[in-house]
């Protein structure tokens, strides 16, 4: 069953809740105890089916490797991929320049090592700047529609974010799933890998996967290629977030039940190395104890941040990672963000549906006024009309009293507007496994695993301290992309 509708979701829960117990029996499997027998042989086994999975197996199809199987232990495909709001950065000599926006595939390689702190890898961060336009002008040959003009997402700190015509990820897998069946690509869902097989201990060569189906049957399938790792972060585990930063253990997440790092251990288990696994991002969602994810946050220009006090506390254009650490900050770890009814409009209409949700919930509100809407926020109304008209009068003069840069002052001036919660939700992971640029895995010793590939948010290295957003996407697809031409090449 490959269908990814979202009414799986639940489906979804409830097998995130076997994963730990499936973890506690991958601990115990040998990695290095070799089969007497395979089942089955394929030239590449892809371990994951969301976006950089996909992406990964398509490519290699493309380039010529035959025989492929995509292992997914979700009833559905997909992964965070598709439940994304799918912004992907890349600078783009097209729409930037009839935008008039100056960018180059160097300068979004400077702002994501900025971004990161110089804690990225400088090779893997120019590598994917500068195949990002290739990705995306090889997925819009296969079908993918971009709006015409880019933006700057929030956390970007550039305008170079496409937005999918849906506007949500789920449209690269709408593109990529029938490419699978056009190249005769196998995807196996239900099936969770739980060991990868190595010649030996901490040397040799990567020949495979056993993995379990739905009823616990255990299966090896031989790679005489690759196999490449594709498995997404743990940003729903929250044991492993805690182990690295405390902060994260009790937070909601934004991530699907599936992104639980189980290829973390296993890779590690036969030698890999990871890096950055601390650099854990959060993004505005749902505080502790709500449901309903309010997402007026989008796009940079369109909102501003409010606390309980009605007060703006953090430029809302600002590092994800700063936002996080001011929001993680406020006494009750809980803000508000505030857009007018352009903003509103401005928003895909998955994300208005949430918001409109929100208000039977009572995690979003809408008024004609300012001072309507606070009252139903629960916040003083002279205190939020006070810092709404300080803000526009920022935006008149080009200067915006806590720093928002001219660029993103837009006014929060037409009815109706709206407000919703904003807490911090663990949103991604940055660190991850080793990598090089041909996406091959590097060892504990510093050397290259052969037969073995990982690519996408499993990962680490590629953004440092703090991922700009926008940057995940990119990511996903310009090494996906690149780990099935490296494969085709016998890398
Ligand atoms: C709500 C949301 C919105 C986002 N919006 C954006 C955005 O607009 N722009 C941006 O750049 N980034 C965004 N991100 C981040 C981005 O979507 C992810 O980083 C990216 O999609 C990860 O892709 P992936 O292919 O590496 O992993 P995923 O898409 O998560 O896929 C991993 C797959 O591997 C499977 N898997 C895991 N373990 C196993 C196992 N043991 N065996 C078999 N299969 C396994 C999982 O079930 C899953 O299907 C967003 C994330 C979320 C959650």
């Amino acid at each position: 069953m490959t269908s990814m509708n979202r009414r799986h979701f639940l489906g979804a829960a409830a097998a995130g809740a076997l994963t730990t117990a499936a973890s506690a029996s991958m601990a115990a499997a040998n990695p290095c105890k070799l089969p007497a027998k395979w089942d089955e042989t394929y030239d590449m086994v892809v371990v994951g089916s969301g976006g950089a999975g996909l992406a990964s197996a398509v490519s290699a199809g493309q380039n010529g490797v035959k025989k492929i199987i995509v292992l997914e232990k979700m009833p559905f495909i997909g992964g965070n991929t598709m439940i994304s709001g799918g912004g992907f950065n890349s600078y783009d000599p097209v729409r930037q320049k009839a935008q008039k926006i100056k960018d180059s595939p160097e300068n979004h390689a400077e702002n994501t090592l900025k971004g990161g702190d110089g804690r990225a890898n400088p090779e893997l961060v120019r590598t994917m700047t500068a195949n990002s336009y290739d990705a995306l002008s090889w997925l819009e040959k296969m079908g993918m529609k971009f709006k015409p003009e880019v933006y700057q997402i929030y956390g970007g700190l550039y305008p170079r974010c496409h937005a999918p015509y849906g506007s949500l990820g789920s449209d690269y897998i709408k593109v990529l799933e029938p490419q699978c069946k056009k190249l005769g690509i196998e995807i196996r869902t239900q099936s969770r890998v739980v060991r990868v097989i190595r010649e030996q201990p901490l040397s040799g060569r990567v020949l495979g996967v056993e993995y379990t189906d739905a009823d616990g049957k255990s299966h090896l399938i031989r790679a005489t290629k690759a196999v490449v790792c594709a498995t997404g972060g743990f940003g729903a585990n929250p044991e492993m977030r805690a182990k690295y930063d405390p902060r994260m253990r009790n937070l909601t997440t934004t991530n699907l039940p599936c992104s639980t790092g189980d290829l973390i251990r296993i890779l590690q288990d036969i030698g890999a190395d990871t890096v950055g696994m601390d650099f854990i991002q959060c993004n505005p969602g749902c505080p502790p104890g709500r449901k309903q994810r309010i997402i007026l946050h989008l796009y940079a220009a369109n909102f501003i941040m409010v606390d309980r006090k009605g007060q703006r506390f953090v430029p809302e254009d600002e590092r994800r990672d700063v936002i996080r650490d001011a929001v993680l900050s406020l006494p009750d770890q809980t803000a508000f963000a505030i857009v007018d009814q352009r903003g509103f409009e401005a928003l895909n209409p998955g994300h208005q549906e949430a918001a409109k949700k929100g208000l039977e919930t009572g995690d979003a509100w809408t008024a004609n006024t300012i001072e309507e809407l606070a009252k139903k926020m629960g916040v003083d109304p002279a205190a939020l009309k006070k810092t709404i008209d300080e803000f526009n009068a920022g935006v008149d003069a080009k200067k915006d009293k806590i720093g928002k840069n001219p660029r993103n002052l837009t006014k929060i001036e037409r009815a109706p507007f709206w407000a919703g919660y904003s807490g911090m939700s663990v949103h991604h992971t940055m660190g991850g496994i080793v990598i090089n640029k041909d996406t091959q895995v590097i060892d504990r010793y510093g050397k290259v695993i052969p037969g073995l590939h990982a690519v996408g948010e499993l990962t680490g290295g590629i953004h440092g301290t703090n991922r700009l957003g926008g940057n995940a996407i990119c990511d996903i697809f310009t090494f996906g992309r690149l780990t099935g031409i490296a494969v085709a090449n016998g890398k």
